[in-house]
């Protein structure tokens, strides 16, 4: 078994995730894995870093396939006995265009951006090592998103006290009051993407306290944080930041030295914690 640190980043063949595979490249003192749904994209992705003389490894990941999630799992408990870096990054969007009904579009965002994201915790989180850092890409919309729900789930995605069982119902009832076209007399924005990022968010927040109920000695630190407005297929050639800008503030937290107690169960945007 190997004892070189290990960093993954899943959605890691192009965009913000591409770009926080090569700025681990650069600063992170270990392995890097750069993982993909489709090899061939994520095989092109490393010969580009190898172009500019930057080494990353390559594995296979769909967040949507619990077994594609348990093969990594597998590899990296034999391999290297762990990790010490997980970037959830991999995401997805709608284009605001899209002609599909909004409860597909709720269904089908949810599944990867919450359950597929919440899967590779489930599965990976317990192999992270002592002073681990873990990274939930989110983003503002899920600020934006919470302000749109109403006073009462505002309260719950709040709370101190939700528990992960809790949010994966609220997240289920969202999914199927859209297919009942009663989501707004519910309470929820007309954003798929911004809920689904709330659940994001919010998981963090619990797995956060969870880490400091039963791995208190562990030093890992845990947080959500949202890149920006990034030019990336999912937001387009208007937005402001490069991938490379996007990429600062997710490496920022999986790169927190050893000796940081914090930030741990935050939301940060531009490195800085935003009230949630
Ligand atoms: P992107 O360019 O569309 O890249 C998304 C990445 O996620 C791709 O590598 C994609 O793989 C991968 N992915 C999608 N579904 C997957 C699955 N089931 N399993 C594994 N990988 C999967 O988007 P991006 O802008 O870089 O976004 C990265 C993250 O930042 C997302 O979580 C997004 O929500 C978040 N974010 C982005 C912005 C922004 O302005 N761009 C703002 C806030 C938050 P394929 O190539 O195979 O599709």
């Amino acid at each position: 078994m190997s004892n070189v640190p290990v960093a993954v980043v899943t959605g890691a063949n192009k965009g913000i995730g591409f770009a926080i595979v090569r700025a681990l490249c650069k600063q992170f003192p270990g392995d890097v894995y750069l993982t993909a749904r489709d090899p061939g994209r994520g095989q092109a992705a490393v010969s580009k870093l190898q172009e500019e003389g930057l080494r990353a490894l390559f594995h296979q990941l769909d967040i949507d396939d619990l077994q594609s999630i348990r093969a990594l799992r597998d590899f990296l408990k034999e391999k290297y006995g762990g990790l010490n870096v997980l970037v959830n990054n991999a995401g997805i969007a709608f284009k605001v265009h899209d002609t599909a009904p909004f409860a597909v579009q709720a269904e089908v965002t949810l599944k990867t951006n919450f359950f597929g994201t919440r899967n590779v915790c489930i599965e990976l989180l317990p192999l992270v090592k002592p002073y681990g850092r873990v990274v939930n890409v989110s983003s503002m919309v899920s600020s934006s998103a919470l302000g749109g729900c109403s006073q009462e789930l505002q309260q719950k995605f709040r709370s101190d006290t939700i528990t992960e069982d809790e949010l994966v119902e609220l997240m289920n009832k969202f999914v199927e009051d859209t297919k009942k076209s009663v989501h707004e007399k519910e309470g929820w924005p007309n954003t798929a993407y911004g809920v689904s990022k709330i659940g994001v968010t919010v998981l963090s927040r619990i797995q956060a306290r969870m880490l400091n109920e039963k791995r208190k000695g562990d030093h890992i630190l845990l947080n959500a944080c949202c890149p920006g407005w990034v030019r990336t297929d999912m937001a387009g050639p208007k937005a402001p930041k490069t991938p490379d800008e996007g990429a600062e503030t997710p490496v920022y937290l999986a790169l927190l030295p050893s000796d940081a107690d914090g930030p741990h169960g935050q939301f940060l945007s531009n490195k800085t914690v935003r009230t949630w």
